[in-house]
């Protein structure tokens, strides 16, 4: 059921969390998925009705900076100052954990990834049910993420005790997820913070992670944010020919006529506004029903690292389904 983000219902919203319920909440990157990230239960609940592997860990998210300190056993010095910054907001930490956390919310990593997000329906819900929510996106694993109330009850609706609807998504894609070891940062995800502006606050920051490493970072699962569709990653200038059976996901173009279905993600080239249209506009060109869509290339800089990041994994070859 989708109810609005006034307060008796983030009341409501509260009190399932603490029952060891699902709640579907409204987060400025994508809606997530939610339960009480200490109660194991809770958590099997959410890999449950995704369909996640328990190998993929989930993100936490918290509240407040008090909360935080229940759900990590350090924060370096570095983490620190990105949170200043960028906190409440679409940046996640890989961080040492503490005790209470389960196993199940970290796939048995000694680390934890923990976010404070901006949107204030979701601080809210957090704070109000007094522990850390753990949630993943509100979708089937390997599906398109969710960007508004309507996109998850399409899909989840069952499965979920209750969907607050906080409007559409102001950033639109995942948060930006960073590790540190020492004194190495690295980024696991690109997402809502970009790559420079991290940069320009902590110096530089490492892409690679070593295979011996017991993570599991989304690039492992190479296809994810995938529509029903085969997506095919062409650039600007490549001349496609239209078809009745074929899409477009023009990054800023006008479309030409010919396609069962096309959209524009910024007439304006803007890469921050291209990342709030994306899965909202890949999903709409998967329901026209098309075989193909082919979606332009965007710039890699800014939020056009999260984009091009979503778009490949979107367009690589399905092994589970
Ligand atoms: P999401 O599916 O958006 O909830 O993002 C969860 C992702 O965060 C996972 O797929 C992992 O890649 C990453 N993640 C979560 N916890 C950890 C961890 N302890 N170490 C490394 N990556 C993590
Ligand atoms: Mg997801």
């Amino acid at each position: 059921m989708i109810v609005p983000a006034d307060s008796s219902f983030l009341d409501r919203a509260a009190e399932i969390i603490r029952s060891g319920g699902l709640v579907a909440i409204p987060t400025e990157t994508v809606y997530g998925l939610g339960a009480d990230a200490l109660n194991p239960a809770a958590c099997a609940r959410i890999f449950a009705a995704k369909k996640r592997p328990f190998f993929d860990p989930l993100i936490v998210h918290i509240s407040d900076i008090e909360m935080l300190k229940t759900v990590v056993s350090s924060v370096p010095e570095k983490a620190q100052r990105l949170m200043d910054l960028f906190w409440p907001g679409p940046l996640t930490f890989v961080l040492p954990r503490s005790a209470a956390v389960p196993d199940i919310a970290t796939s048995g990593l000694p680390t934890v990834a923990v976010r404070m997000p901006a949107h204030p329906a979701a601080r809210e819900i957090i704070r109000r049910s007094g522990t850390p929510i753990a949630a993943p996106s509100a979708n089937p694993f390997g599906y398109i993420s969710p960007t508004t109330a309507a996109h998850v009850e399409a899909q989840l609706g069952d499965d979920v005790d209750l969907i607050i609807d906080g409007g559409s998504c102001s950033v639109g894609v995942e948060s930006t997820i960073v590790s540190f070891q020492e004194s190495v940062i690295r980024l696991l995800r690109p997402g809502g913070i970009s790559r420079e502006d991290l940069e320009s606050a902590v110096g530089e920051i490492f892409t690679d992670i070593s295979s011996d490493e017991a993570i599991h970072a989304p690039g492992m699962l190479d296809s994810h944010y995938a529509p029903k569709a085969r997506l095919v990653l062409i650039s600007e200038d490549d001349p496609v020919t239209p078809s009745f059976n074929s899409a477009l996901l023009s990054f800023r173009k006008p479309v030409q006529d010919g396609f069962k279905a096309s959209e524009v993600l910024s007439v304006s080239g803007d890469l921050s506004e291209a990342a709030v249209n994306l899965f909202a506009a890949m999903r709409r060109l998967d329901e026209s029903g098309a075989e193909i869509i082919y979606a332009h290339r965007v710039p890699e800089h800014g939020l056009g690292d999260a984009v091009m990041n979503r778009l490949r994994k979107a367009a690589a070859q399905r092994i589970t389904h």
